[in-house]
């Protein structure tokens, strides 16, 4: 169909619940997509962190072919070969023991605020009350909107879900003065992602580790963004020398596909038993095929994770060649591996719609900050381009 007319259409019958540019993508090959009227992009937003792999990577979709042939979908009434097989290489490479499917990072979020509360309660204590950070983010749904720290999104949906409370980012100071004997855990993200790209000191996620082993409460991770190598490392948290008792993870866990995951200790997983927690379609053949294809490449040799560590720095230099040249329009370069924000002094809208036209894809949140989450395959001469046409995008604005 014609490029006007799918606009025109989708107009029509989708909600409108995105402020989407006028392009409809069709077609996409690791960093490039190409969009139904032919234009070709460079595409520095991966779907905002989730294609870690690129568009299409062979592995993953020779995956997903070959378990839509064999068998897409049963219920978590059996085991799934593709879903233990990925439990067993997630649990392997992290602090876990134990993994949950769900289908997104929200359902990721809900499922670690359930197990939290959960694990309380069956020791007989009312603990329930989580600390959650401001500016920070953790889906859409009721319960994590409501550990959500930023009321632009929360604003017309209340009564939220009770139980949370919202302290300054970086601060352990803030979170001490919090707890009180109704606080079962604090949970971060270990870098604020949608808050604006914001990195928290080195020290203080292992200062909140001690603080709540300090308490008797548990840290949880919300690396749905952070996870799956965006840092340069396979989780986040092993940037910071610690590990949390949970750990929420979607966004490019699947390799494109929707898929969330919620890990845990033993001894914190082991309050969910039958009955207690499910997904209909969570840890479902597909999309674990697909996850275990995605995860198996990425640490393959940690060649994809020295990519990232490498073209991560490169695209913070080149981005601080830029701060040099436009002292007045940039404030600050922030990031860890290719997860990187650049902070103007102006909204950033009109510099992502400028960048459209020239053909790269980026975006912008925190209303200033324009995000660069790119493939983890990016290579040095995609980020040249990229650098070129900021350049060229910050001078004629
Ligand atoms: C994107 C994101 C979520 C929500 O994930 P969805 O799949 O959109 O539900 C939760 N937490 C963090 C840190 C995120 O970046």
């Amino acid at each position: 169909m014609e490029m006007r007319k799918l606009l025109e259409d989708s107009g029509h019958y989708l909600m409108n619940t995105y402020n989407r540019f006028p392009v409809v993508l069709r077609k996409g090959r690791g960093m490039k997509v190409w969009s139904a009227d032919g234009k070709e992009y460079l595409d520095f937003l991966g779907g905002v962190a989730v294609n870690c792999l690129g568009h299409c990577h062979p592995k993953v979709v020779i995956a997903v072919q070959k378990q839509a042939q064999r068998l897409i979908h049963v219920s978590n009434y059996f085991h799934i070969e593709p879903q233990i097989k990925l439990a067993r290489l997630l649990v392997e490479h992290s602090f876990a023991d134990k993994a949950f499917f769900c289908n997104s990072g929200a359902e990721a979020v809900e499922a670690a605020i359930k197990l939290a509360r959960k694990y309380f309660r069956d020791q007989g204590q009312n603990r329930y009350e989580i600390i959650t950070a401001l500016n920070s983010f953790h889906g859409r749904t009721l319960a994590a909107l409501s550990a959500t720290g930023q009321d632009k999104f929360k604003t017309g949906f209340e009564p939220l879900v009770p139980g949370f409370k919202h302290v300054e980012f970086n601060n352990i100071e803030a979170i001490e003065k919090a707890v009180t004997r109704e606080t079962c855990a604090v949970m971060l993200e270990p870098i604020q992602g949608e808050g604006g790209v914001r990195v928290p000191d080195p020290d203080y996620l292992s200062g909140v580790r001690a603080l709540c082993d300090r308490h008797g409460i548990l840290l949880i991770l919300d690396e749905v963004q952070t996870g799956i190598g965006r840092t340069g490392k396979f989780f986040a948290y092993e940037q910071f020398g610690i590990t949390p008792d949970i750990m929420t993870l979607a966004k490019g866990l699947g390799g494109g596909l929707p898929i969330g995951a919620m890990l845990a200790t033993d001894y914190v997983a082991s309050a969910f038993k039958p009955g207690t927690h499910a997904s209909t379609f969570g840890g479902n053949p597909l999309v674990c095929a697909a996850a275990v294809a995605a995860v198996e490449v990425i640490l393959e040799d940690g060649f994809i994770l020295d990519q990232c560590c490498r073209m991560g720095a490169y695209l913070r230099a080149r981005l601080e060649d830029l701060k040099k040249e436009f002292p007045s329009l940039i404030i600050e370069i922030r990031g860890m591996g290719l997860l990187v924000g650049m902070e103007l002094t102006r909204d950033g809208a009109p510099f992502v719609r400028a960048c459209l036209e020239r053909g790269i894809l980026i975006n912008y949140t925190a209303g200033n900050v324009l995000r660069f989450l790119p493939p983890l395959i990016v290579t040095e001469k995609e980020i040249d381009h990229l650098a070129d046409v900021l350049e060229e995008v910050f001078d004629r604005i």
